[in-house]
């Protein structure tokens, strides 16, 4: 595995969370690297959404796959002596389909990044909901898919992230809370709750038996003064010694260090 704590003791300069065109991010991988160079980044990571065993407009087709890997290592030689990059993936953990399953340990990847994005529905738990979205198709999705329940929705949030943990396969892990940002957008107050720190301290507590490395995603902070994991959580991660990456899960170029610097600050 990469040395994520020697790396981010050399440079702050970095992002391992980035998206492609493969998945949902909206600009060439190309045009990605040439911001990082030009914002004089040292480390820059692709990590599209995962192949799925289901259809989903945002993750990459498994058809897509080579052609990913084929435009990440002909950018790796075009820009060897300008920056390092690598190729990951943003794996996704469903009950059948995760990153400890087989087919992610055969891709050649520098490391894997494991996220829950995607719950299976109270109505038909063969179907699996994403979550993750815009807080008003989440609240939609609330009605169609989850009876209003948002309690069992955080709950069964945690309860993924638990056993994508326990199965392991992956290195890093992404936005370990971020089912908060949408609960709170349902039914404000929700995760002021003492049984909602407990689900993520229970997560938490986890993900440090097996030492995996913690992201604090900075993508939504610009817009909406959010951190995943939140910065009542930040704590934690000082205490326990993790090994933290402060990745921006950039979708356009010029987001590639969007609030990593606050982020950084507050971090110490
Ligand atoms: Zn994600
Ligand atoms: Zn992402």
């Amino acid at each position: 595995m990469l040395d994520f704590r020697k790396i981010t003791a050399q440079s702050a300069l970095y992002n391992f969370h980035a998206h492609t065109p493969y998945c949902d991010g909206h600009a060439p991988m190309e045009d990605f690297v040439k911001e990082a160079i030009g914002q004089r980044f040292t480390h820059f990571g692709f990590s599209p959404h995962s192949p799925l065993q289901f259809e989903s407009s945002c993750n990459m087709s498994r058809e897509s796959v080579l052609q990913y890997f084929v435009e990440v290592n002909r950018l790796k030689s075009l820009y060897s002596n300008k920056i390092n990059l690598y190729a990951s993936m943003e794996i996704d953990y469903t009950d059948e389909f995760g990153p400890s399953n087989e087919y992610f340990a055969e891709l050649p990847l520098d490391y894997r990044i494991g996220s829950v994005h995607f719950i299976p529905s109270f109505v038909d738990a063969t179907q699996y909901v994403d979550i993750d979205g815009r807080p008003e198709g989440f609240i939609e999705k609330m009605h169609i898919y989850f009876h209003d329940d948002i309690e069992a929705v955080i709950r069964s949030f945690y309860a993924q992230s638990l056993k994508m943990v326990e199965a392991g396969g992956f290195d890093i892990i992404g936005h370990f809370d971020k089912i908060g940002f949408n609960a709170e957008a349902f039914k404000a107050g929700i995760t002021r709750n003492e049984w909602y720190d407990k689900l993520v301290l229970q997560l938490f507590e986890a993900i440090m038996d097996s030492r995996y490395v913690i992201e604090v995603n900075t993508k939504a902070w610009e817009q909406r003064r959010r951190f995943y994991p939140d910065v009542k959580f930040f704590h934690l991660l000082k205490k326990y010694d993790c090994t933290v990456l402060v990745n921006s899960d950039a979708h356009y170029p010029d987001r590639i260090n969007s609030g990593r610097m606050e982020a950084m600050r507050l971090l110490g």
